[in-house]
């Protein structure tokens, strides 16, 4: 059995068939995906489609969504944290972290934003005692400096495409690094060093669905140009995705499932 740790499932691209894919990850033996909010408008969304489809959920506000973020949603989202402390389903504050990327979040002034909304959902996750589902996109010291400032029980760097130093210093955190579609293609020669070499026991599998597409997925501009749409990724994905990494790393992909669901659980104990 696999878990998906990080799927958009609530996302726009699932609204026709919805039901198909999660249909199709079950067949596929992803026994659990774990959901993560955006913003405070998908709070209720993600919570009832998880519960809807017996899958897991966190609730968080995404960096790329703190520009139009205020004040009354992280009230919000202390409020619904607080609602829903019983709900097992409920396993992380997130996906919330910092992004370096995109030019119109790195004004100073954005950053800052990005930076006090950061801060104050690690002050709840310490508050509601719940671990953090990270967006880590040029932005690892920076989380790892908020890590050390205001300490958390651990959580998932999601999508990690650090360095080897980045990444030990989030596993001496208390975090797993989050793996998927990215190491699917032959050129990213530095995530599948990275995959390869980490410890095992730092490991958890996710798809970012519907994005991040694995290779056999993935359509390149010339194609989407004639017509053909960018591939949807799903958590249907994920075992051949965990395929290329156990063939990187030389084990069995049963011993991957296992420990990396193991992982999963250890991340993330509401997902036990
Ligand atoms: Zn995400």
């Amino acid at each position: 059995m696999w878990i998906d740790t990080h799927g958009h499932l609530d996302a726009a691209e699932f609204e026709p068939d919805r039901a198909a894919v999660h249909l199709r990850a079950r067949a596929a033996g992803v026994s659990t995906c774990v959901i993560p909010a955006v913003e405070s408008a998908n709070f209720d969304t993600v919570r009832l489609l998880a519960h809807a489809q017996q899958d897991a959920y966190a609730l968080g506000i995404h960096p790329l969504y703190t520009p139009q973020a205020t004040e009354a949603h992280l009230a919000q989202l202390d409020a619904t944290l607080h609602a829903h402390r019983d709900d097992p389903r409920l396993v992380a504050v997130g996906e919330i972290g910092l992004d370096g990327f995109v030019p119109a979040l790195n004004t100073a002034d954005a950053l800052a934003k990005q930076q006090q909304f950061y801060k104050a959902q690690l002050l709840l996750a310490q508050q509601h005692q719940l671990p953090v589902i990270l967006h880590v996109r040029r932005s690892a010291d920076l989380l790892l400096k908020g890590l050390r400032d205001t300490p958390v029980m651990g959580g998932i760097a999601h999508a990690f495409n650090g360095s080897l130093q980045q990444a030990q210093a989030f596993i001496a955190l208390g975090f797993k690094l989050g793996f998927g579609g990215a190491l699917t293609y032959e050129r990213a020669l530095q995530l599948r060093r990275l995959a390869t070499e980490l410890p095992l026991s730092a490991i958890v599998l996710e798809t970012d669905a519907p994005d991040i597409p694995p290779h056999w997925l993935y359509t390149t501009a010339e194609q989407r140009a004639s017509g053909l749409p960018q591939g949807r990724n799903e958590p249907a994905e994920l075992p051949r995705i965990a395929q290329v990494l156990a063939e990187l790393r030389g084990i069995p992909l049963d011993e991957l499932a296992a420990v990396t669901s193991a992982n999963a659980r250890t991340a993330l104990p509401r997902l036990q």
